[in-house]
């Protein structure tokens, strides 16, 4: 079973509420399941609304925050554990090495940017874990395209396209995570085109 995840998310608090509430149901399923989230350590937008949910349902929680958005004030108040790096890159080097599987939900450029340099980073054989993209409301349609012409104009192989899955709910995350086969493609050959 699954211990720890890191989540990427929206820091927009202006999202729409689906997406907002996507991120409260998915805080009450892992904490539900007893699974830690690390997550970015926002107290807005999607990211307040998963923390608060976790919060609430006294799950286990770890914000990662670079120290220039702490210093702006912008981490949540109520997490026990919040940990506070000198740079954004070692912000999601941390996430990445604390966590047994990485999830996104809807966000914007840097939501989009966790997203593809961990499937990056797993092409490489740096992350050889699930990576579950959850399609609220079809909202990554248009970047699973993305990925899927870079397979047809050959910028990556067929295979590569195991390397993600996709569900369309919050509590179909865990079962996609176990479901996942065994990552055997860590080999450096896995990444040449
Ligand atoms: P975005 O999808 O552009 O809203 O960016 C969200 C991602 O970028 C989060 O997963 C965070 O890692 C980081 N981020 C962006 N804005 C903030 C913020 N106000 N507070 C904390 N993290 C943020």
């Amino acid at each position: 079973m699954v211990k720890t995840v890191c989540v990427y998310c929206a820091a927009s608090a202006k999202a729409n509420q689906e997406y907002l509430s996507a991120a409260e149901e998915l805080g009450k399923y892992l904490s539900k399941h007893n699974v830690h989230c690390v997550y970015g350590g926002g107290h807005v937008g999607l990211m307040g609304s998963l923390a608060d949910s976790m919060i609430k349902h006294n799950g286990e929680i770890t914000g990662i925050i670079p120290r220039f958005m702490q210093e702006e004030n912008w981490n949540h108040k109520g997490l026990k554990n919040l940990i506070v790096t000198e740079t954004m890159h070692e912000r999601k080097a941390r996430m990445a090495s604390m966590s047994d599987a990485a999830i996104a939900l809807p966000g914007g450029c840097g939501t989009m940017e966790e997203l593809l340099e961990i499937i990056t980073w797993k092409q490489l054989g740096l992350y050889p874990k699930p990576i579950i993209i959850v399609n609220i409301e079809g909202y990554f349609n248009p970047l699973i395209e993305m990925l899927k012409k870079a397979i047809e104009e050959k910028f990556m192989k067929a295979e590569h396209a195991i390397m993600w899955q996709v569900v369309s709910l919050p509590d179909q995350v865990l079962a996609a995570i176990e479901n996942e086969s065994k990552w055997e493609y860590n080999t450096l050959n896995f990444a040449v085109i």
